[in-house]
């Protein structure tokens, strides 16, 4: 391939998943030459497809407040807007307690998210049961309700971004594997693929589980460790709850456990694994389902005879205090980060992309600036998020 125009971009961005498929659509509708390259052979094939396909603006950190509110209008006005059916279901987010530490605990984040204006309370059990009925009442102390959260399909979700960056002339090279970076000086000037080289004003490393090797080619140590989660679906039943739940216990060998009904009455639930499990492995492990199923009856008794139709895993790209990493990087020109989604990628790919877009083309709000600020490379990554 030769080094003509043809491979002379304003952008690259480097993963065609959460982020980076959003991002090409926020830069490319800005009129700027977009590039993507995935090493798959479609967009969303990694991380975006393993995720259930929570949405929240309910975080305790306020630039993730900023990037999960962005992120809630997008998701929910998208079909309205554009026609694309995602599967957006607006049925909120509940963290239930059955301890008095995290009851506690969500009782005084919930005034912080409040100071942000988020739509979030407290309801105590019998007013909580009256939402979720199907909830085990034993011992429930109650909850947090935020009715604007839900949820939409992370793989349609990515085809819709695809599409509509397509058509704003974003170009995307998939079964290409980005090797190393083209650099002049302090100055990112481009990438080398395994079949060609292109150049460009900006490069863009959204490559998920992978940013920390890449970004090594560059000399960079990138704090973001693939660590894999396992989910499971259900066969459908009829409607018996809408938000989606988050039990925040330590149980054996694991830490949070979180479910939804999908709109076609499907149940999808996730664990994390605890420990953690370092890695990018695919294959899912045998004691998932014993572990994870127990939890489920545990908060839902009725759902004790349901059946799983399938189990997978996937990756949280994890940073040491479960936010993300996004911005420039100081003493390098031309290259942005906007890696380590830890558990929240689809969540905030469309505010990430929208960001990544007014970085590039240098139109930075003050929200904007509060986000780059407390998400930057260049942090202690000291403080822990509590609703990671
Ligand atoms: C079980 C599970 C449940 C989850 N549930 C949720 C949820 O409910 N809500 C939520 O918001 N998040 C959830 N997540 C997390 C979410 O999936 C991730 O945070 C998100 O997908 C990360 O997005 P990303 O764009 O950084 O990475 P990805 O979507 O993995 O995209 C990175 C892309 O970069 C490409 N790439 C990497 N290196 C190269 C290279 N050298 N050359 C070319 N291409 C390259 C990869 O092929 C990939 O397509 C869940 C994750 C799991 C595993």
């Amino acid at each position: 391939m030769n080094d003509s125009s043809q491979n002379t971009f304003d952008c690259i961005i480097i993963g065609a998943g959460s982020i980076g498929t959003p991002a090409a659509f926020y830069i490319a509708k800005s009129g700027l030459k977009v590039l993507v390259i995935d090493r798959y052979p479609s967009v969303g094939q990694a991380s975006n497809k393993h995720a259930i396909g929570g949405i929240r603006a309910t975080h305790s950190d306020p630039a993730k407040i900023h990037l999960g509110n962005r992120s809630l209008k997008v998701f929910s006005t998208w079909e309205t807007e554009f026609g694309d059916d995602i599967e957006w279901q607006e049925g909120g987010y509940s963290y239930v307690a059955y301890d008095q530490e995290n009851a506690a605990l969500l009782k005084a984040l919930i005034l912080e998210q409040q100071q942000h204006n988020l739509e979030i309370s407290w309801l105590d059990a019998p007013d909580l049961l009256k939402i979720i009925p199907k909830l085990n009442p034993q011992d429930l102390l109650g909850g947090t309700f935020s009715p604007e959260d839900g949820s939409a399909s992370p793989l349609k979700s990515a085809f819709a971004f695809h599409k509509r960056a397509a058509e704003a002339d974003a170009v995307f090279n998939f079964n290409e594997t980005v090797v190393d970076f083209i650099s002049e000086g302090s100055r990112i000037k481009g990438v080398v693929t395994d079949k060609g080289k292109y150049y460009s004003q900006w490069v863009i490393n959204a490559a998920g589980g992978w940013a920390k090797p890449l970004s090594k080619k560059i000399g960079l140590d990138v704090p973001v460790e693939p660590d894999s989660h396992e989910a499971a679906i259900t066969e459908p039943v009829a409607r018996i709850f809408y938000p989606m739940i988050v039990d925040m216990r330590k149980r054996p060998g694991s830490a949070n456990f979180y479910f939804y009904q999908h709109p076609t009455g499907k149940i999808i639930f996730c664990m994390t694994p605890d420990p953690p499990i370092l890695g990018t492995h695919t294959i899912a492990s045998s004691d998932f389902l014993s572990k994870a199923s127990r939890r489920l009856i545990e908060i839902m008794p009725v759902l004790r005879h349901i059946r799983v139709r399938r189990v997978w895993r996937g990756t949280y790209p994890m940073t040491p205090d479960g936010s993300p990493i996004i911005g420039k990087v100081n003493g390098l020109d031309g290259f942005i980060l906007a890696v380590g989604m830890c558990g929240q990628g689809f969540m905030f790919g469309p505010g990430v992309g929208q960001l990544v877009s007014h970085l590039v083309l240098n139109e930075l709000d003050e929200a904007d600036k509060i986000i780059l600020d407390n998400l930057s490379f260049h942090r202690k990554f000291e403080s822990e998020e509590m609703l990671k």
